[in-house]
C-alpha cells in the first residue's frame, strides 16, 4: 500500500525511532529535577534537540517553546498575544484558508469580545499582500496570523512581503508553517518581521504530540511577551509548564536534524515525485481531471486534483487497498472543505477532490503503481 497522504502525517524515520527509544527506556529522568545523572542526561537531551529545532528554523534556542504540537502553539500564540496586549487593541487578522486550529481559536476570541477579520483569500488560496496593507491602516489589528502553506493546497503565502508590512506598522506577526517545515527553506534569521511561528513535528518525520512555538524577540534583544496557555510549574521559561515529554522532543529534534541536512535533496525528489505524478494523472485522465494547485510557488510534494462527475469519498475508499490518499484535510474530513470553498469551488467540485501529498522517503518507480489502476 502507498501512502500519499504525507500532508495529514508522516511516518517516524527509523534514526528518530532509534534516538527517542533510550529516553522510553533507562534514560526515564525528568529535565527539571536536579543534581543526579538522569536528570541531567534528560535536559543535555533536550537542549540538543532544542539547538536541532533552532537551526532548522533560523532561531534563536531560546526562541523555541516545546509544545504538544501546532495545534496547542497556535492557540498558545494567538490566546497568548489577544490576551496580554487587550488593553491596547482587541482586532485580529487572518484568512479564511487557515487551519481549524486558528480559525476555532479566532472564533472563541470573538465570543469573548474580539474582532476579527478573515481575509479571503485568490484562487489558489493566498491572500492579497495589498489588502493586509489596507486592513492595518484602517483598524490596525494587535496580531496578523497567517499560513505559511495551506495544507489542501499547497499554496504558499508572500510571507516575508507581510512580515516586513507588520513590521513597519509595528503590528505582531504569527505564522502557522506546520506544513512546511522540512520542504521548505526557513530562516527566521533572515526574514525580518516574524515573530511567533509553529509547527509540528509528525509532519516532517518525527513523533505525533510534540511541537514548537517559536517566540522572537523584541528590538531590546527581549522575548516577547505573552500570556501562558498552561499554568503550572513553570518549565520553558515560565512560559509553557508541564514535564517535558523527553522522548517525544528528541524525537523532534532527530527530525529536524535530518530535515536540515537533507533539505535540498528531499525538495529536489518531492519536485520529481510531484511532477512524475501530474504528468502520469494527466495522461491517464486528461480532461477528466483539473488540477486545484497552483504549479509554482507551492510546497512541494502536494496535488489537489478533482476527479470531475466521482465522489471523493467513494474513490478514497476503493483507492484505499493499494494507496492512501485523502478528500483534503485529515481534521475535517467530514465536512466540505472550508478551504475549497474559500477559493470558489462549486459543492460538486469539492466534492469530487482528492489531495495527494508526497514523501521524499517515496521512490519514482512506486509511483508506477497509478499505472496500473
Ligand atoms: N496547522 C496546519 C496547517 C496543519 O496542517 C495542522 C495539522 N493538520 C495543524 C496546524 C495542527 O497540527 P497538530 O494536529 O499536529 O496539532
Amino acid at each position: 500500500m502507498l501512502y500519499l497522504d504525507n500532508s495529514a502525517t508522516t511516518q517516524v524515520l527509523p534514526e528518530v525511532k532509534e534516538a527517542m527509544l533510550p529516553y522510553l527506556l533507562e534514560e526515564f529522568g525528568n529535565p527539571s529535577s536536579k543534581y543526579y545523572s538522569l536528570a541531567q542526561n534528560a535536559k543535555e537531551a533536550v537542549d540538543t534537540a532544542r539547538k536541532n529545532a533552532a537551526h532548522l528554523l533560523g532561531c534563536e534556542t531560546d526562541e523555541v517553546i516545546f509544545t504538544s504540537g501546532a495545534t496547542e502553539s497556535n492557540n498558545f500564540i494567538i490566546k497568548g498575544v489577544a490576551h496580554y496586549y487587550r488593553g491596547q487593541g482587541k482586532h485580529i487578522v487572518t484568512s479564511k484558508t487557515e487551519h481549524p486550529s486558528i480559525l476555532e481559536t479566532c472564533r472563541y476570541l470573538e465570543d469573548n469580545g474580539y474582532k476579527v477579520t478573515y481575509l479571503d483569500v485568490d484562487s489558489f488560496g493566498r491572500v492579497s499582500v495589498q489588502q493586509i496593507l489596507e486592513i492595518i491602516q484602517s483598524d490596525k489589528p494587535t496580531l496578523v496570523s497567517l499560513m505559511w502553506g495551506n495544507n489542501e493546497l499547497g499554496s504558499l503565502n508572500l510571507i516575508s512581503e507581510i512580515a516586513a508590512i507588520c513590521k513597519e506598522h509595528k503590528v505582531f506577526f504569527h505564522t502557522d508553517a506546520t506544513q512546511i517545515v522540512g520542504k521548505v527553506t526557513i530562516d527566521l534569521s533572515q526574514l525580518n518581521g516574524i515573530d511567533f511561528l509553529s509547527c509540528s513535528a509528525h509532519k516532517f518525520h518525527g513523533p505525533k504530540g510534540v511541537g514548537v512555538a517559536v517566540i522572537r524577540k523584541d528590538e531590546l534583544g527581549l522575548p516577547i511577551q505573552i500570556t501562558p496557555l498552561l499554568h503550572g510549574g513553570g518549565q520553558e521559561r515560565d512560559i509553557r509548564s508541564g514535564t517535558l515529554a523527553v522522548h517525544n522532543i528528541v524525537g523532534m529534534g532527530k527530525a529536524a536534524e535530518l530535515a536540515y541536512n537533507n533539505l535540498t535533496s528531499n525538495i529536489e525528489q518531492l519536485n520529481l515525485l510531484e511532477s512524475k505524478l501530474s504528468s502520469i494523472l494527466t495522461k491517464k485522465f486528461g480532461d477528466k481531471i483539473r488540477f486545484n494547485n497552483d504549479d509554482s510557488n507551492k510546497i512541494p510534494g502536494v496535488l489537489s486534483v478533482q476527479f470531475k462527475g466521482i465522489n471523493n469519498e467513494v474513490l478514497v475508499r476503493n483507492l484505499a487497498s493499494v494507496m492512501a490518499v485523502s478528500t483534503g484535510s485529515a481534521c475535517s474530513s467530514s465536512k466540505p472543505s472550508h478551504v475549497l470553498q474559500a477559493i470558489g469551488l462549486s459543492m460538486e467540485e469539492l466534492r469530487s477532490t482528492i489531495r495527494f501529498s508526497l514523501s521524499p522517503t517515496i521512490s519514482l518507480a512506486d509511483l508506477d503503481i497509478f499505472n496500473s489502476l
